[in-house]
């Protein structure tokens, strides 16, 4: 079976039991070689959808409605005009036209807000803005552009006759109450993703604040002794964390609410004392450690800490990977903990694949998995040790087919490469090598607005 590009398709596969003895066998005492997917199902086990809260309409972008809403209106709630023009009864204006126009009797002004008290009888017009209700006895409302008015200005002539240029059918330019919705519907099901135009119906309904499946928080802990924090000196030796700030960003774009742990020096104390502040939150994740040539410090505390295992999967970037319960306070329920790569590329890569859906997952989302297309590589993709490679290009469109082209040097160091991407071009484990003009699956990162799409 060819290997599929994204995860995701495999989501509903069971989580394989822990085994050392593993399929593709092991490198190392407790390290398992997993394919993406059989990491992606024992990482996504471990992941539900989280309790509700209610809370203020404009914080819900991007959260999952978690109770029907039932319209306590109808909307709109009474019959008013599509448009700027006169309320006019259609029997009135029948075969009128330019030529011969109606004239009406026009005997007052209703604007958007105001409930006119005035009815149109027969020979009488009302005049109306757009949104303002349809005064009674009136049931077609004539644009200004079918009526004389210009002309009238023009002339000096005072408004309070007008005459119709055009006969309209019975109801023209007239929005009838609960057109949109009707009181009691089910205007929008539990289980819907809010978006803006989720955020103006809920609004329009009078309502401020939503039921919503709560934001998952989300530690982040990088981990170093080489590692500066943005802003601070640089000293001889050192480098400034990108991993904390990448990932933060990036949780918050998953729609997670990240909590910045800061940097844990190499040495237990100072790990031990920093994840103690992640207590309360839904998932920890922490960078850097947890490769096999790591001074394993990290793998210590974790393994010390709760139930962490320590995989290579076989996809590059971002090999190696923790995943684990840390143990909760007083024997309680534990809190899973994402070891992500040292490597910023790695660790975004491996966020991606990993973190973005378990987030999804706990914001009640169903769809975890980004679009992919189907493009034309316009440069070589290397694969010379049986990983699946995850590719950084960027995507554009040419005469209606996708062009991936890769963004220059792909070490997992080179964050610059990520930042021109807005793709990942999947090579499977077992091609070694993929060339210029052939067909690749491309999981696009985001749709680029600078980029021709
Ligand atoms: P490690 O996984 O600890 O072996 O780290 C792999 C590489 O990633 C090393 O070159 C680290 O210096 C680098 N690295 C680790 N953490 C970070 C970070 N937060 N920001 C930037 N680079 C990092
Ligand atoms: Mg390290």
């Amino acid at each position: 079976m060819p290997e599929q590009h994204h995860p995701d398709r495999h989501r509903s596969r069971q989580a394989a039991p822990e085994s050392h003895g593993h399929e593709h066998g092991h490198s190392h005492v407790g390290e398992d070689l997993l394919t993406v997917e059989d990491a992606f199902a024992r990482i996504m086990a471990c992941f539900r959808p989280l309790d509700t809260e209610s809370k203020p309409l404009t914080e819900c972008l991007g959260q999952v409605l978690a109770e029907d809403v039932h319209s306590p209106l109808d909307l709109p709630s009474l019959a008013n005009s599509g448009m700027d023009g006169y309320a006019v009864q259609e029997a009135d204006i029948r075969g009128a036209t330019a030529e011969r126009p109606r004239d009406l009797n026009v005997i007052g002004v209703v604007a958007a807000g105001y409930v006119s008290s005035q009815t149109v009888a027969p020979g009488v017009a009302i005049r109306i803005m757009t949104g303002a209700p349809i005064p009674a006895g009136a049931d077609t409302v004539v644009p200004f552009e079918e009526t004389d008015e210009v002309q009238r200005r023009a002339q000096g002539l005072p408004l309070d006759r007008i005459g119709i240029r055009a006969g309209l059918r019975r109801g023209s330019n007239l929005r009838p109450a609960g057109e949109d919705v009707r009181r009691g519907q089910l205007v929008l099901e539990a289980g819907t993703v809010i978006r803006p135009a989720e955020v103006g119906v809920l609004a329009s309904l009078g309502l401020s604040t939503a039921r919503v499946i709560r934001r998952p928080v989300v530690s982040i802990l990088s981990t170093g002794d080489e590692l500066a924090p943005a802003g601070a000196p640089l000293n001889p030796g050192k480098i400034y964390d990108a991993n904390s700030a990448s990932v933060a960003a990036a949780v918050a774009a998953a729609g997670g609410q990240p909590r910045l742990l800061g940097i844990a020096q190499d040495n237990l104390e100072d790990l031990n004392r920093r994840l103690d502040h992640s207590a309360g939150s839904d998932l920890i994740i922490t960078s850097a450690g947890v490769s096999k040539g790591d001074y394993d410090i990290v793998k210590e505390v974790l393994s010390r800490r709760g139930d962490v295992n320590f995989w290579s999967v076989r996809m590059r970037p971002a090999k190696p990977l923790a995943f684990g319960m840390l143990r909760g306070p007083n024997g309680g329920p534990g809190t899973p903990l994402l070891g992500l790569p040292g490597n910023p590329v790695s660790a975004l890569v491996a966020f991606e694949m990993f973190a973005r859906p378990a987030i999804l997952t706990m914001l009640g989302r169903r769809r975890l998995a980004r679009p992919t297309v189907s493009g034309v590589l316009a440069g070589p993709i290397h694969n010379a040790d049986g990983r699946r490679v995850y590719a950084r290009v960027v995507v554009d469109r040419r005469q209606g087919t996708y062009f991936a082209t890769p963004t220059g040097p792909q070490g997992s160091n080179i964050l610059t490469s990520m930042s021109l991407a807005n793709g990942l071009a999947v090579c499977p484990a077992e091609i070694t090598a993929m060339k210029a003009g052939e067909t690749v699956q491309i999981v696009m990162l985001d749709w680029n607005e600078e980029v021709d799409l």
